[in-house]
Protein backbone atom coordinates (compact mmCIF):
# COMPACT_ATOMS: atom_id res chain seq x y z
CA UNK A 1 0.00 0.00 0.00
CA UNK A 2 0.98 3.64 -1.16
CA UNK A 3 2.00 5.82 1.62
CA UNK A 4 0.68 8.97 1.54
CA UNK A 5 -0.24 12.67 3.36
CA UNK A 6 -3.52 12.57 5.49
CA UNK A 7 -5.70 15.92 3.52
CA UNK A 8 -7.28 18.17 6.14
CA UNK A 9 -7.47 20.62 3.65
CA UNK A 10 -6.47 22.03 -0.01
CA UNK A 11 -2.85 23.12 -1.13
CA UNK A 12 -2.52 26.20 -2.98
CA UNK A 13 -1.97 25.61 -6.60
CA UNK A 14 -2.93 26.78 -10.01
CA UNK A 15 -5.07 24.03 -11.03
CA UNK A 16 -7.62 23.99 -8.09
CA UNK A 17 -10.58 21.58 -9.94
CA UNK A 18 -10.00 18.78 -12.43
CA UNK A 19 -12.62 16.85 -13.81
CA UNK A 20 -12.49 14.07 -16.61
CA UNK A 21 -15.10 11.99 -17.64
CA UNK A 22 -17.37 12.60 -14.97
CA UNK A 23 -21.05 10.95 -15.17
CA UNK A 24 -23.72 10.85 -12.66
CA UNK A 25 -26.56 7.97 -13.03
CA UNK A 26 -29.69 8.49 -10.57
CA UNK A 27 -31.64 5.41 -9.63
CA UNK A 28 -35.51 6.47 -9.20
CA UNK A 29 -38.72 4.22 -9.13
CA UNK A 30 -38.87 5.31 -13.21
CA UNK A 31 -35.65 3.55 -13.54
CA UNK A 32 -32.01 5.19 -14.19
CA UNK A 33 -31.23 8.13 -15.31
CA UNK A 34 -27.56 9.30 -16.24
CA UNK A 35 -27.48 13.53 -15.13
CA UNK A 36 -24.38 13.86 -16.20
CA UNK A 37 -22.43 12.37 -19.47
CA UNK A 38 -19.03 13.02 -19.33
CA UNK A 39 -17.96 16.18 -18.33
CA UNK A 40 -14.71 17.33 -18.65
CA UNK A 41 -13.61 20.74 -16.68
CA UNK A 42 -10.79 22.65 -15.40
CA UNK A 43 -11.04 25.81 -12.45
CA UNK A 44 -7.99 27.45 -11.80
CA UNK A 45 -6.92 29.31 -8.91
CA UNK A 46 -8.66 32.64 -8.29
CA UNK A 47 -10.90 32.14 -11.49
CA UNK A 48 -14.50 32.92 -11.20
CA UNK A 49 -16.70 30.47 -12.96
CA UNK A 50 -19.72 30.25 -13.97
CA UNK A 51 -22.04 27.41 -15.21
CA UNK A 52 -25.27 27.96 -17.00
CA UNK A 53 -27.87 26.21 -19.25
CA UNK A 54 -31.32 25.07 -19.10
CA UNK A 55 -33.51 23.41 -16.46
CA UNK A 56 -32.64 19.58 -15.57
CA UNK A 57 -29.13 20.13 -17.40
CA UNK A 58 -27.23 18.68 -14.20
CA UNK A 59 -25.77 21.90 -12.95
CA UNK A 60 -26.32 21.61 -9.21
CA UNK A 61 -25.23 17.67 -9.69
CA UNK A 62 -22.11 18.89 -11.08
CA UNK A 63 -21.59 21.33 -8.28
CA UNK A 64 -22.49 19.43 -5.80
CA UNK A 65 -19.79 16.61 -6.99
CA UNK A 66 -17.07 19.30 -6.76
CA UNK A 67 -18.40 20.93 -3.83
CA UNK A 68 -17.95 17.18 -1.95
CA UNK A 69 -21.85 16.72 -1.35
CA UNK A 70 -22.02 13.74 -3.59
CA UNK A 71 -19.72 11.50 -5.73
CA UNK A 72 -19.99 11.05 -9.38
CA UNK A 73 -20.71 7.80 -10.46
CA UNK A 74 -17.52 7.12 -12.61
CA UNK A 75 -14.38 9.50 -14.04
CA UNK A 76 -12.25 11.31 -12.14
CA UNK A 77 -12.00 14.05 -9.83
CA UNK A 78 -8.91 15.85 -8.84
CA UNK A 79 -9.17 18.92 -6.41
CA UNK A 80 -6.08 20.13 -4.91
CA UNK A 81 -3.74 18.05 -7.13
CA UNK A 82 -4.90 14.77 -5.92
CA UNK A 83 -7.82 12.37 -6.86
CA UNK A 84 -11.20 12.49 -4.50
CA UNK A 85 -11.76 8.87 -5.46
CA UNK A 86 -8.70 7.63 -3.24
CA UNK A 87 -9.37 9.75 -0.41
CA UNK A 88 -11.22 8.44 3.00
CA UNK A 89 -14.57 9.84 4.12
CA UNK A 90 -13.25 11.86 6.99
CA UNK A 91 -10.32 13.60 4.53
CA UNK A 92 -13.24 14.03 2.21
CA UNK A 93 -15.44 15.58 5.47
CA UNK A 94 -12.06 17.91 6.20
CA UNK A 95 -11.08 18.98 3.17
CA UNK A 96 -15.01 20.08 2.82
CA UNK A 97 -15.00 21.73 6.72
CA UNK A 98 -11.79 23.50 5.61
CA UNK A 99 -11.43 24.60 2.93
CA UNK A 100 -14.78 24.39 0.30
CA UNK A 101 -17.99 26.50 0.94
CA UNK A 102 -21.59 25.75 -0.45
CA UNK A 103 -24.54 27.95 -0.53
CA UNK A 104 -27.33 25.81 -1.98
CA UNK A 105 -30.24 27.45 -3.86
CA UNK A 106 -32.81 26.47 -1.37
CA UNK A 107 -30.54 28.16 1.46
CA UNK A 108 -30.72 24.73 4.01
CA UNK A 109 -30.11 26.46 7.07
CA UNK A 110 -31.56 24.76 9.96
CA UNK A 111 -35.13 26.07 11.60
CA UNK A 112 -34.47 25.74 14.96
CA UNK A 113 -30.69 27.00 14.97
CA UNK A 114 -30.01 30.90 15.13
CA UNK A 115 -28.26 32.95 12.38
CA UNK A 116 -24.98 32.56 14.87
CA UNK A 117 -25.78 29.09 15.23
CA UNK A 118 -26.27 28.40 11.82
CA UNK A 119 -23.03 29.69 10.46
CA UNK A 120 -21.10 28.32 13.91
CA UNK A 121 -22.44 24.63 13.67
CA UNK A 122 -19.79 23.72 10.71
CA UNK A 123 -17.12 25.25 12.31
CA UNK A 124 -17.36 22.98 15.71
CA UNK A 125 -15.73 20.32 13.90
CA UNK A 126 -12.33 22.65 12.47
CA UNK A 127 -11.87 25.19 15.07
CA UNK A 128 -12.18 25.90 19.07
CA UNK A 129 -14.29 27.22 20.39
CA UNK A 130 -12.84 31.04 21.18
CA UNK A 131 -11.70 30.83 16.99
CA UNK A 132 -15.27 29.75 16.10
CA UNK A 133 -17.16 32.95 17.88
CA UNK A 134 -14.64 35.55 16.24
CA UNK A 135 -15.31 33.82 12.97
CA UNK A 136 -18.70 33.65 13.50
CA UNK A 137 -18.75 37.38 14.27
CA UNK A 138 -16.85 38.06 11.00
CA UNK A 139 -18.83 36.26 9.13
CA UNK A 140 -21.78 38.33 10.46
CA UNK A 141 -20.73 41.15 9.60
CA UNK A 142 -19.36 40.89 6.39
CA UNK A 143 -23.07 40.12 4.96
CA UNK A 144 -24.32 42.65 7.30
CA UNK A 145 -26.64 40.60 9.41
CA UNK A 146 -25.51 42.00 13.21
CA UNK A 147 -28.92 43.08 13.82
CA UNK A 148 -30.66 39.61 13.33
CA UNK A 149 -27.70 37.05 14.49
CA UNK A 150 -30.52 35.73 17.54
CA UNK A 151 -32.72 35.23 14.95
CA UNK A 152 -34.46 31.87 13.45
CA UNK A 153 -34.49 31.09 9.53
CA UNK A 154 -38.47 31.59 9.95
CA UNK A 155 -38.07 34.93 11.21
CA UNK A 156 -35.94 36.23 8.44
CA UNK A 157 -36.85 37.63 5.17
CA UNK A 158 -35.33 35.37 1.84
CA UNK A 159 -32.42 38.27 1.26
CA UNK A 160 -31.88 37.89 5.12
CA UNK A 161 -31.71 34.01 5.15
CA UNK A 162 -29.60 34.16 1.76
CA UNK A 163 -27.11 36.55 3.51
CA UNK A 164 -27.39 34.15 6.71
CA UNK A 165 -26.60 31.07 4.10
CA UNK A 166 -23.81 33.10 2.56
CA UNK A 167 -22.09 33.83 6.25
CA UNK A 168 -22.27 30.24 6.93
CA UNK A 169 -20.42 28.93 3.65
CA UNK A 170 -17.81 32.00 4.27
CA UNK A 171 -17.19 31.89 7.70
CA UNK A 172 -14.28 28.85 6.91
CA UNK A 173 -12.54 31.02 4.59
CA UNK A 174 -12.50 28.83 1.74
CA UNK A 175 -10.68 28.56 -1.11
CA UNK A 176 -13.15 27.67 -3.19
CA UNK A 177 -17.02 29.14 -2.89
CA UNK A 178 -19.75 27.08 -5.00
CA UNK A 179 -23.09 29.18 -4.93
CA UNK A 180 -25.97 27.67 -6.29
CA UNK A 181 -28.42 30.39 -7.91
CA UNK A 182 -26.79 33.00 -5.00
CA UNK A 183 -29.18 35.84 -6.39
CA UNK A 184 -31.97 33.85 -8.31
CA UNK A 185 -34.83 35.07 -5.57
CA UNK A 186 -33.42 38.23 -4.43
CA UNK A 187 -34.83 41.46 -4.54
CA UNK A 188 -32.37 44.41 -6.58
CA UNK A 189 -30.76 45.77 -3.38
CA UNK A 190 -30.18 42.09 -2.04
CA UNK A 191 -28.95 40.69 -5.09
CA UNK A 192 -26.70 43.87 -5.36
CA UNK A 193 -25.10 43.42 -1.75
CA UNK A 194 -24.75 39.42 -2.49
CA UNK A 195 -22.68 40.87 -5.39
CA UNK A 196 -21.10 42.70 -3.86
CA UNK A 197 -19.56 40.40 -1.10
CA UNK A 198 -19.43 37.99 -3.63
CA UNK A 199 -17.06 40.44 -5.33
CA UNK A 200 -15.13 41.19 -2.64
CA UNK A 201 -14.48 37.71 -2.04
CA UNK A 202 -12.84 37.36 -5.41
CA UNK A 203 -11.01 40.00 -4.76
CA UNK A 204 -9.00 38.63 -2.14
CA UNK A 205 -8.13 35.82 -4.17
CA UNK A 206 -10.85 32.81 -3.35
CA UNK A 207 -12.26 30.83 -6.25
CA UNK A 208 -15.39 31.36 -7.20
CA UNK A 209 -18.03 28.65 -9.21
CA UNK A 210 -21.51 30.02 -9.34
CA UNK A 211 -24.46 28.67 -11.29
CA UNK A 212 -26.70 31.35 -12.13
CA UNK A 213 -28.68 32.73 -14.86
CA UNK A 214 -28.98 36.56 -13.67
CA UNK A 215 -27.09 38.54 -16.13
CA UNK A 216 -25.25 40.85 -13.27
CA UNK A 217 -23.79 37.94 -11.97
CA UNK A 218 -22.93 36.52 -15.25
CA UNK A 219 -21.02 39.83 -16.48
CA UNK A 220 -18.64 39.44 -13.12
CA UNK A 221 -17.34 35.92 -13.93
CA UNK A 222 -14.52 35.36 -15.49
CA UNK A 223 -15.38 32.32 -17.32
CA UNK A 224 -18.67 30.50 -18.58
CA UNK A 225 -19.56 27.17 -19.13
CA UNK A 226 -22.80 25.57 -20.42
CA UNK A 227 -24.36 22.23 -20.01
CA UNK A 228 -26.77 20.68 -21.93
CA UNK A 229 -27.96 17.46 -21.17
CA UNK A 230 -25.26 16.81 -18.94
CA UNK A 231 -22.55 17.46 -21.01
CA UNK A 232 -19.95 20.25 -21.50
CA UNK A 233 -21.85 22.38 -23.97
CA UNK A 234 -19.99 25.56 -24.63
CA UNK A 235 -16.73 27.04 -22.44
P1 LIG B 1 -30.17 21.73 -12.92
O1 LIG B 1 -29.42 22.24 -11.71
O2 LIG B 1 -29.40 21.95 -14.19
O3 LIG B 1 -31.57 22.25 -13.02
P2 LIG B 1 -30.08 19.20 -11.52
O4 LIG B 1 -28.67 18.81 -11.42
O5 LIG B 1 -30.75 19.77 -10.32
O6 LIG B 1 -30.28 20.15 -12.80
O7 LIG B 1 -30.93 17.93 -11.95
C1 LIG B 1 -30.72 17.24 -13.16
C2 LIG B 1 -31.64 16.04 -13.23
O8 LIG B 1 -31.26 15.12 -12.22
C3 LIG B 1 -33.10 16.37 -13.00
O9 LIG B 1 -33.87 15.67 -13.93
C4 LIG B 1 -33.35 15.87 -11.60
O10 LIG B 1 -34.67 15.42 -11.46
C5 LIG B 1 -32.40 14.71 -11.49
N1 LIG B 1 -31.94 14.50 -10.09
C6 LIG B 1 -31.23 15.35 -9.34
N2 LIG B 1 -31.00 14.83 -8.12
C7 LIG B 1 -31.59 13.60 -8.11
C8 LIG B 1 -31.70 12.56 -7.13
N3 LIG B 1 -31.12 12.68 -5.92
N4 LIG B 1 -32.38 11.44 -7.49
C9 LIG B 1 -32.93 11.31 -8.71
N5 LIG B 1 -32.85 12.25 -9.67
C10 LIG B 1 -32.20 13.39 -9.39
Amino acid sequence: MVNRRFRTSLPNMEQLVSLRGIRKTFSAYSGQTEVLRGIDLDIDAGEWLSIIGPSGAGKTTLLKIMGLLDEPTSGVYRLGGTEVGQWSMVERQLVRLRSIGFVFQDYSLIPDLSVSENIELPLTFTSKRLSRKRLVREAVLRVGLEQREGYRPGQLSGGQQQRAALARAIANNPTILFADEPTGSLDNSTSEHVMGILRGLHDAGTTICTVTHDEKLLSYASRVLEIRDGLVATQ
